[in-house]
């Protein structure tokens, strides 16, 4: 009679275990939000840069009987989801594989600018979009990766809505409208502020009718690196979330293929 009493408790141990691991499991999903878009052959990428490529090397079974697949891809550095490194615009500044970790992973902030974006798709982010958040937050985006939500990830991969226009080549650079961060902003963030990153959900830190490309040269000249065409931010909260953005560590790069992911609190 005890010892199965004992058996008893043994396995409704057990059975509330796997039910709080499972539990677990379940939360665990639902706190990690992906913010990249896939790379296949509608991902978009600047009008002068050739397009994603994949080429099938093996795809089925093979002579002794198992089942194998391996791909060639191609791809410019700064298609898709993606980081800008420094040495983008800065020279002598972090290449990809040299940008600190802690750059790369840390506290957010998500700075939601997408009813002026609907409004005005050359909008530029000025100061007082950064000012309104530090207000309703009670705080600075020091030490932040900061992300700025214009919406636009909504329009990908239609180029016309998304980019402005569905042209390629170097004509193509002229008639790009999107919305990116002003001078002034990017002049701020570097004097007032200590940020760790910026990102946007468009093509470019920069908007899309920049012809000097002046945020990515402010920005960059302090070894501040950019996340672009980051995916929807939308359920993302203003603060209190984690991002990881752990990009494709490539030596020399002036960027490359970006994994972003935002952890979001328990509950
Ligand atoms: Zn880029």
């Amino acid at each position: 009679m005890h010892r199965l009493l004992l058996k008893l408790t043994a396995t409704l141990l057990l059975h509330l275990l796997s039910c709080a691991a499972a539990a677990a499991a379940a939360d665990t999903e639902r706190r990690i939000v992906d913010l990249t878009h896939a790379y296949d052959t509608s991902t978009v990428y600047w009008p002068t840069a050739p397009g994603f490529e994949l080429t099938v090397d093996a795809d089925g079974i093979t002579d002794q009987g198992y089942y194998y697949a391996a791909n060639t891809f191609r791809s410019a550095e700064h298609g898709g989801t993606h980081l800008d490194a420094p040495v983008h615009f800065a020279e002598g500044r972090h290449s990809t594989e040299q940008i600190p970790l802690r750059r790369l992973i840390g506290p957010g902030a998500m700075i939601d600018v997408s009813t002026a974006c609907a409004a005005d798709r050359d909008y530029q982010i000025v100061v007082a979009d950064i000012l309104a958040w530090e207000r309703s937050q009670g705080r600075t985006v020091d030490d932040r990766i900061v992300l700025f939500r214009t919406g636009f990830a909504a329009r990908w991969p239609d180029l016309e809505r998304y980019l402005g226009t569905a042209e390629r080549g170097d004509d193509a650079v002229a008639k790009l409208h999107f919305p990116g961060l002003s001078a002034a902003a990017a002049r701020w963030l570097v004097e007032s502020r200590r940020v760790r990153a910026v990102g946007i959900d468009t093509a470019s830190i920069d908007p899309g009718q920049s012809r000097v490309f002046e945020a990515h040269r402010i920005l960059f000249a302090e070894n501040i690196p950019a996340f672009e065409n980051v995916a929807d931010l939308s359920a993302l909260p203003a603060a209190g979330f984690q991002v990881v953005a752990l990009p494709m560590k490539i030596a020399g790069g002036s960027g490359g293929p970006l994994r972003i992911v935002a952890l979001l609190p328990d509950g």
